[in-house]
């Protein structure tokens, strides 16, 4: 069942100041027994983006008092961009980090308790009731589990990037496309995301250009074959993209490039460039204790968010390199939710049953 069990009258501040920097803290009061908490809970979400969240509306109506451990990135990843505009239910554009505070706020007025913490141990080995260690040096005990960590873009980490990001520079053509309308992209990578972005932008551009390192590509062929069909891409072979640069307006106006081959730096004029050079999965704290692909997606039963491991489901981006949309996240979160709320339900019967034999 779910409560508090608190080892000290806890008159300290740990991890609970939004700002407040986990790592700054001393090492021995984040490690310190003497100030370490537990929380235990029917059902743990680890990430609070719209996978986790969504996880936690369902299950708090459940009756499952969750706990949302939410990392270093609260709300996930829709925090760092602007306008939304496919998420159902808005008509008008949406600001993603506003989303995400709704998402929050209706979570937690159905119960859910939101942590200020990030996982930074696990033992899934041991079975359910999991346990799991914050970077403040807390304890958090789940009957079920629920993986939410979603998936960061890859970046080239070069000047203006970072600075141009949702002022030119997006890593998302679903998301950020629309924008675009009848101005000039680049696509970044050679990869099947590159090509997919490519031809995605195809909707609203007449004039991308898909700029890649080496001469040939790594996607697979049928989207090789499409992207060479279509007479509104261009590939620019060996270049590499060595800055982004902004104009008078403050958006991004041009690419600087550099020819892996010969060297020889040029500059290329877009309106928005998409950086798709693949997708990392914060599956870190999984690796040997639960089954990844080789990309370090957690591995889930086809349909569902069950993975290897009963009583710990995962949901969202972790589980899911095809659509890593945020009402896709939503969706699986709910699933999670629900399977979770199956698992306990057999699992309470049979310890019933057991009790009573
Ligand atoms: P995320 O949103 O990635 O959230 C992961 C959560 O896990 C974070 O809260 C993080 O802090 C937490 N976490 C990670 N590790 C730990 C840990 N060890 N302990 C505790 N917590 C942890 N999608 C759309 O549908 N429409 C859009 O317009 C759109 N625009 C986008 C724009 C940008 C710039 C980007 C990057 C993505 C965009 N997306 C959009 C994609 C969408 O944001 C993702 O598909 C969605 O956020 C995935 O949700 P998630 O909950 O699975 O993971
Ligand atoms: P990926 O296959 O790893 O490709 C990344 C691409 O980016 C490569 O072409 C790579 O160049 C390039 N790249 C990497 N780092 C770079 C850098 N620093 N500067 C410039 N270029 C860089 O990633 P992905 O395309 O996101 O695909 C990831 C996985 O998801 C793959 O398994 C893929 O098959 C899968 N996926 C499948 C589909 C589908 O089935 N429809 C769609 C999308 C993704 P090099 O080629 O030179 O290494």
């Amino acid at each position: 069942m779910c409560g508090w069990v608190l080892r000290e009258a806890d008159g300290i501040v740990r991890n609970r100041l939004p700002g407040l920097a986990i790592p700054t803290l001393s090492p021995y009061l984040a490690r310190s027994e003497d100030f370490m908490a537990i929380h235990t809970t029917r059902m743990l979400i680890i990430g609070s983006g719209p996978a986790g969240l969504s996880a936690a509306i369902y299950g708090a109506r459940a009756g499952m008092e969750p706990i949302v451990v939410q990392g270093l990135q609260p709300g996930g990843q829709l925090t760092i961009t602007t306008d939304v505009e496919n998420y159902p239910g808005f008509r008008d554009v949406i600001q993603g980090p506003w989303l995400m505070q709704e998402m929050q706020a209706q979570a937690e007025h159905v119960g859910t308790r939101m942590m200020w913490d990030t996982i930074v141990e696990i033992d899934l080995a041991s079975g359910s009731p999991f346990k799991a260690i914050g970077d403040s040096g807390d304890e958090y005990v789940g009957d079920v589990l629920v993986i939410a960590t979603g998936a960061q873009a890859k970046w080239l980490g070069v000047p203006g990037e970072q600075e141009l990001g949702g002022k030119g520079v997006s890593a998302c053509a679903t998301c950020d496309g629309f924008f675009y309308r009848g101005k000039k992209v680049a696509v970044i990578g050679g990869g099947n995301t590159a090509v997919e972005e490519a031809l995605y932008l195809t909707n609203h551009s007449d004039d991308v250009t898909l700029i890649h390192r080496r001469d040939e590509l790594r996607s697979e062929k049928i989207l090789q074959d499409r992207l060479f069909a279509n007479d509104k891409i261009t590939p620019l072979w060996n270049k590499a993209v060595t800055g982004f640069v902004a104009g008078e307006n403050g958006t991004l106006s041009h690419l600087e490039l550099e020819d892996t081959v010969t060297g020889e730096k040029s500059t290329l004029e877009v309106d928005g460039a998409f950086v798709a050079i693949g997708h990392a999965p914060a599956t870190g704290l999984f690796k040997g204790k639960l089954e990844l692909d080789g990309s370090g997606y957690v591995v889930v039963q086809p349909g569902t968010p069950k993975t290897a491991i009963p009583g710990v489901f995962a949901c969202g981006d972790v589980m899911d390199h095809t659509y890593r949309q945020a009402v896709t996240a939503a969706g699986t979160g709910c699933m999670a939710a629900l399977d979770a709320e199956r698992f306990l339900a057999t699992k309470d019967f049979a310890a019933k049953e057991s009790a009573e034999a």
